[in-house]
C-alpha cells in the first residue's frame, strides 16, 4: 500500500482557515483588536531574516498584525532582555517569537527564559517546557507541537509504539520525545555520543529526524512500514532523512518541503490567537507577567 503523505502543507492552510475566523471573532468581540505576535531578530542571518518573514506573511494571511523588532549583530544579551521585557510588558503584544540562532555572544537561553510565559507562543521558555512535560497547560515547542497536529490530524497511532527521535535541542528533539511520551508512546532519544544509532532506529514506529544533517538518517536504518518524521531543513529539497530511498516502503511521511516547516508556522500563529482570545476573555497574560 501507498504510503501517507503526511502533507503539512495542505494542513496548515485548513488551520489558517479557522485561525482566519477565530481572528475575526476576537476583533468584532474587543471593538477592533487583532492578535500581535512580536518577532525579535538579532543581526543579518538571510535564513533567519527569510523564516522571520515567513511567519510574518502567515499573520497577514489570518488577519493578524507582527510587530518586528530589528536588532543588530552586535547586540548584547543585556540590550535584547531590555527588548523582551518591553514587550513583554506591551498589552498590544500577544506573543513574543526570538528568532533562533541568536549572535554568540548572546545568551540565548537567559533571552528565551525572559519571555512571559503567557506570551510564550513559540514554547521555548524552560518554564514552558517543564509545564508541557508535566502535562500541565503549556505553549508547546512549535515545531514538536506542529508535528503533533500532523500524526493526530492523520490518526497516527502513538500508544505504546516506539518513537526514536534523534536530536535533544531544546526547541525541537527534547520537547518532541516529551511530546511523544505524553502520548503514551515508548520513547529513546538519540544524540551525537548514541552509540549503534542505525540499530536503535530499526526499532522504531516513529522515527523523527531533528539533527540538522541533510539526508543522515540513511533509508536502510528504517524498518519497513514505520511512520518517517523528517524536521530537518536545507537548502535544496532534502531533510535529515534519506527519504527518496524510504517513501515506497514506510508506512506515512512528512515530505520535505510542506511537511513539518509549515506546521511549525501554523502552531506559532495559532497559539498567538490562543493568547489573544485569553486576553479577550480577561484571563490572558497581564501586561507586564510575573515570571516564575
Ligand atoms: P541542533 O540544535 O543543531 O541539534 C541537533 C541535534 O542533533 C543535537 O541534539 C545533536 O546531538 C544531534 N546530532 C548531531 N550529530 C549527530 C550524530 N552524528 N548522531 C546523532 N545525533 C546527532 O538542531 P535543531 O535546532 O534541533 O534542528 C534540527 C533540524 O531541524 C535542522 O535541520 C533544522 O533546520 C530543522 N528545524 C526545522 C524547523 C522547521 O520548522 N521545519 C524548526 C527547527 C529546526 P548533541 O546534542 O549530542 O550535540
Amino acid at each position: 500500500m501507498a504510503a501517507t503523505v503526511l502533507n503539512g502543507k495542505k494542513l496548515s492552510r485548513q488551520i489558517e482557515d479557522g485561525l482566519q475566523r477565530r481572528v475575526a471573532r476576537i476583533s468584532s468581540g474587543t471593538g477592533g483588536q487583532i492578535p500581535v505576535l512580536a518577532t525579535i531578530l538579532v543581526g543579518d542571518d538571510p535564513a533567519s531574516a527569510t523564516y522571520v518573514r515567513m511567519k510574518g506573511n502567515a499573520c497577514k494571511r489570518v488577519g493578524m498584525d507582527s510587530l518586528r523588532v530589528l536588532l543588530p549583530e552586535e547586540t548584547t544579551t543585556r540590550e535584547l532582555l531590555a527588548e523582551i521585557e518591553k514587550l513583554n510588558a506591551d498589552p498590544r503584544v500577544h506573543g513574543i517569537l526570538l528568532q533562533h540562532p541568536v549572535p554568540a555572544q548572546v545568551h540565548e537561553r537567559a533571552c528565551f527564559d525572559r519571555i512571559s510565559t503567557g506570551k510564550d507562543v513559540d514554547g521555548v521558555t524552560a518554564h514552558g517546557f517543564g509545564l508541557m512535560a508535566m502535562g500541565a497547560p503549556a505553549y508547546g515547542a512549535a515545531t514538536p507541537a506542529g508535528i503533533m497536529t500532523l500524526l493526530s490530524h492523520y490518526h497516527i497511532p502513538l500508544e505504546g509504539r516506539t518513537a526514536v527521535v534523534v536530536g535533544r535541542s531544546p526547541i525541537l528533539g527534547k520537547p518532541m520525545a516529551m511530546m511523544l511520551l505524553n502520548a503514551n508512546a515508548t520513547v529513546t532519544i538519540c544524540h551525537s555520543r548514541t552509540r549503534n544509532l542505525p540499530g536503535i532506529v530499526r526499532t522504531a514506529d516513529i522515527v523523527v529526524g531533528a539533527v540538522g544533517k541533510r539526508e543522515f538518517i540513511k533509508a536502510d536504518w528504517i524498518a519497513d512500514n514505520a511512520v518517517v518524521i523528517d524536521a530537518g531543513y536545507h537548502p535544496g529539497p532534502v531533510g535529515d532523512v534519506e527519504l527518496s530511498a524510504v517513501v515506497h516502503r514506510c508506512a506515512a511521511y512528512t515530505p520535505v518541503p510542506g511537511g513539518v516547516g509549515p506546521m511549525t508556522i501554523a502552531t506559532l500563529i495559532a497559539q498567538t490567537v490562543a493568547s489573544a482570545e485569553k486576553v479577550a476573555a480577561g484571563s490572558g497574560p497581564a501586561p507586564a507577567q510575573e515570571r516564575p
